[in-house]
């Protein structure tokens, strides 16, 4: 899928979502209410249909499905300005899990499905959640580990199981439930209010402005409809790691944005401040964080931007989306903290947003396969193939 538009029109198409993200969603960010779920849910939804009057949301999906049907390289600039804001992402209706639910559904939905869970979920009428991941001794960076059963019934499946970390687990009217049937690993569609399907809590976490939160939940007895299957039987290994491609390449993307954004504030602080009789921009080793921050983001969009045209032309990126995943997530991780650094005990405080950048930010290191896992594939791969560096 790509865009009819020219190069000049999806500059402007960035240049009006950078003004809406300025202009119109950091002012509406409320440092005082981050981890207040009904101010993110409100918020959120006003700022939606602001940014939908204007014809910026969801740029990824198809315009048959009500989207701006950007290609992935296109994305790249259009999601860093929506990830400027803690809010942006919503707002522009591209945040996670959703936008990746929809790159899943658009490939696997039947004529149902698409109705009933993919059109609203772009229009932004419905929330999904995606549930993999389980406490210990089940499923977390090692896929092989997956305990949730699917039993096949004369009507449908039962499923059982426990699960954890399911972003807006909480608040989604639907899951994309990761579960073990007999033919092997298998996606199924839940609404959450099927019996059997309890949200046990919130998991409490460093995230702020996390709208969603990240649910534990219990499949008990939870029968769903023959239908509820998503694509085929026992292929769900690899659509999750369809999902996930797509995925990480969206964290990088609006990622970027945050932590540009942090280094940006670091800026004006050292621009103004003065210590031992010079500006902090004029010492050394403030100029150096600053430099390396730079670099770091430069060479941060250079590799999102290059997997992303690899996945608009089709190519299989398992390589390139690891490194691409590893670096950029630890490269925006030095970059704000650096800017933390530079900004000293104001960094530290919540009266400005950099400490809630930073803590948004650090759990990217984890989820979507952590670095040392994608490490441990890269070279394994390197050494099978023999690849040169
Ligand atoms: C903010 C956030 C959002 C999330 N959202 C979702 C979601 O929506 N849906 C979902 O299903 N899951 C979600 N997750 C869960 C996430 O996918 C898992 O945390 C991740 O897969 C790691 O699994 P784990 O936490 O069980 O860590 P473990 O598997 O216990 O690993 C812990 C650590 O051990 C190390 N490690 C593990 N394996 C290896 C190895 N082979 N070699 C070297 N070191 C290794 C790594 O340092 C790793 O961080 C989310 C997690 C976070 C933090």
């Amino acid at each position: 899928m790509s865009t009819t538009r020219s190069p000049q029109e999806l500059k402007a198409l960035v240049r009006q979502a950078r003004e809406f993200i300025d202009d119109v969603v950091i002012p509406r960010e409320d440092l005082s209410q981050a981890k207040n779920r009904d101010y993110l849910l409100s918020t959120g939804k006003e700022l939606r249909a602001l940014a939908t009057a204007q014809g910026l949301t969801s740029p990824r999906s198809a315009a048959a499905d009500g989207g701006l049907g950007l290609s992935w390289e296109e994305c790249c600039a259009y999601l860093e300005v929506a990830g400027r804001s803690f809010l942006g992402p919503t707002a522009l209706q591209c945040a996670a899990p959703g936008q990746p639910d929809i790159v899943l559904l658009q490939a696997l939905a039947n004529d149902n499905q698409r109705e009933r869970f993919l059109q609203p979920l772009v229009a932004g009428d419905k929330r999904s959640c995606f549930a993999m991941t389980e406490p210990a001794p089940g499923v977390g960076s090692d896929p092989r580990m997956l305990l949730t059963r699917a039993t096949r019934t004369d009507s449908g499946w039962t499923l059982d199981g426990h699960k954890w970390f399911a972003s807006n687990g909480a608040i989604a009217d639907f899951a994309i439930v990761v579960a073990r049937a007999d033919a092997g690993v298998s996606l199924f569609l839940v609404d959450t209010s099927t019996p059997g399907f309890e949200v046990l809590r919130d998991v409490p976490t460093m995230e702020p402005f996390d709208l969603g939160g990240h649910a534990e939940i219990r499949l008990n007895q939870c029968k769903v409809s023959a239908d509820a299957l998503l694509g085929e039987e026992g292929r769900g290994l690899d659509y999750a790691q369809l999902r996930l491609e797509g995925a990480r390449l969206f964290h990088c993307m609006r990622l970027i944005g945050l932590s540009s954004r942090a280094m940006h504030l670091a800026q004006a602080y050292a621009s103004k401040r003065t210590s031992h009789g010079a500006l902090l921009s004029e010492h050394q080793m403030v100029q150096a964080m600053v430099a390396d921050a730079h670099i770091e983001l430069h060479a941060a969009r250079l590799m999102t931007v290059d997997t992303a045209r690899r996945l608009d032309a089709g190519e299989s990126l398992r390589h390139h989306s690891s490194m691409a995943k590893v670096f950029v997530s630890e490269a925006v991780n030095r970059v704000a903290d650096s800017a933390v650094q530079i900004t000293g005990a104001l960094g530290i405080s919540e009266d400005w947003p950099l400490s809630m950048i930073q803590r948004f930010l650090r759990p990217f290191r984890i989820y979507d396969g952590a670095s040392e896992v994608h490490r441990s594939a890269i070279a394994r791969r390197v050494f099978k193939q023999q690849l040169d560096a």
